[in-house]
C-alpha cells in the first residue's frame, strides 16, 4: 500500500509526489470525517485544553483515531506555535514529524533551502521535484479554469469555488481522479446560464469549520467570487518554476502581502464586500484589524469555533451585512 503523509497545511507538495508517497491534507481529513466530533472528544480526553484552536485539536484527533499515519509534515513557520504543540504532542505519541518552515517574506533562497531540505528527507532528488511541479500544472490549471469560471463568466457557485480550491492541497490524494472530475465540472458548468448576483463577495481567512456558510451565501444572491486562502493553497501563479511560484504563495507570510493580494482582487472583480473568517482562539484574529483598516470595502468579521453548523447568529449578521451592501 502506497504511504500517505499528513500535512497541516500546504506545503510544497511535490516532494511527497516524487517520494512515491500520498499528501493527505489533515485540515481536510479530519472535517471531512463523520467522525470529527469524536476527534475532538480524543484531544480533550488526551489533555488538550478547551482553548485551542479546533483544527489543531481536531487533527490531533484525527492522526490518533484514524491509525493510518505514520508521518506528518507541519508548518513550523508561517501557520502558528499551535502547530508546534500540535507536531510535539503527535511526535510523543509514536507520529514522526517533519518540520517545513515558510519564510516570512518569502524569500527564494530560504525557500529553495527548505525545499531541498525537504526532499532531503525524503530521499528526492531536486529535478523530481521540478518534475512532479510539472505534473501538477494540469490540476492546477484546470481549477484556474474553475477560478475564472466563477468570477469571469458567473457559472460557478461559492461552495464549488470553496471545494475546489480547498483540496488543491492534496488534490485529495489522486491527481488524475482529480482532474476528471475537474473536467467534469467544467464541462457541465459551461453549459449553465449565467448566475444573477445581488452582490458579489469576497471570503478570507482561514477555511471556515462550517463549509455550509457558502451555499447560505449562494441562497442569499451574495456570491463568493474570491476565496482567498483556499485560492492560494493552489499556487495559482502561472510560472515556469517551483520556486517562483511558492515565493509567492502568501498565506504563511507577511499580512501585508496578504493584504495586497486581497486589495488586487477586490478592485479586479469588483467585489462589493469582504468576509473575514476567524477561527476561535486563533492569532489571526488580531489582523482582522489591519485587513479593515487597508481594505477598501466593508469587511464582515466572524467566527467559527467547533460547531460544524452555521450558527443563528452568525447567519443573521450575515444576512444584515448582505441587507446592508444591497441597499448601498
Ligand atoms: S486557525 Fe489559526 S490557530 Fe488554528 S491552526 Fe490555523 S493558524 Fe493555527
Amino acid at each position: 500500500m502506497i504511504e500517505r503523509v499528513g500535512i497541516t497545511t500546504t506545503i510544497p507538495q511535490e516532494v511527497i509526489w516524487a517520494a512515491g508517497k500520498i499528501p493527505v491534507d489533515l485540515n481536510n481529513l479530519f472535517l471531512a470525517s463523520d467522525e470529527n466530533d469524536e476527534f475532538l472528544a480524543r484531544a480533550y480526553r488526551d489533555g488538550y485544553p478547551r482553548t485551542i484552536c479546533a483544527w489543531i485539536a481536531g487533527i490531533y484527533g484525527a492522526v490518533l483515531e484514524r491509525d493510518d499515519i505514520d508521518t506528518v509534515v507541519f508548518v513550523s513557520q508561517g501557520d502558528c506555535s499551535n502547530t508546534h504543540a500540535l507536531a510535539e504532542t503527535l511526535e510523543d505519541r509514536g507520529i514522526r514529524v517533519i518540520p517545513f518552515a515558510f519564510p516570512y517574506d518569502g524569500n527564494r533562497h530560504l525557500l529553495h533551502a527548505e525545499i531541498l531540505n525537504l526532499a532531503r528527507i525524503f530521499e528526492v532528488p531536486w529535478n523530481k521535484v521540478e518534475e512532479w511541479f510539472f505534473r501538477l500544472d494540469e490540476p492546477r490549471r484546470l481549477v484556474r479554469r474553475i477560478d475564472e469560471m466563477a468570477h469571469i463568466e458567473n457559472k460557478i457557485t461559492s461552495i464549488e469555488n470553496h471545494l475546489w480550491h480547498v483540496s488543491t492541497s492534496d488534490f485529495n490524494g489522486n491527481i488524475n481522479e482529480f482532474s476528471h472530475e475537474c473536467r467534469g465540472l467544467i464541462r457541465e458548468a459551461e453549459l449553465r446560464p449565467p448566475i444573477i448576483d445581488r452582490l458579489r463577495l469576497g471570503y478570507i481567512g482561514v477555511p471556515p469549520i462550517f463549509p455550509e456558510i457558502f451555499t447560505f451565501l449562494d441562497d442569499l444572491g451574495a456570491r463568493v467570487v474570491f476565496t482567498e486562502v483556499q485560492r492560494q493553497f493552489s499556487i495559482p501563479f502561472i510560472e515556469d518554476d517551483i520556486l517562483t511560484a511558492y515565493a509567492q504563495y502568501t498565506y504563511p507570510t507577511s499580512v501585508f502581502r496578504r493584504i495586497a493580494d486581497i486589495y488586487d482582487k477586490i478592485k479586479a472583480r469588483k467585489l462589493d464586500g469582504i468576509i473575514h473568517y476567524t477561527q476561535s482562539f486563533c492569532f489571526r484574529q488580531i489582523e482582522d484589524l489591519l485587513f479593515k483598516k487597508y481594505l477598501p470595502v466593508p469587511v464582515l468579521t466572524i467566527e467559527g469555533e467547533s460547531q460544524f453548523e452555521l450558527d443563528e447568529r452568525t447567519r443573521v449578521r450575515i444576512e444584515a451585512f448582505v441587507e446592508m451592501l444591497a441597499q448601498k
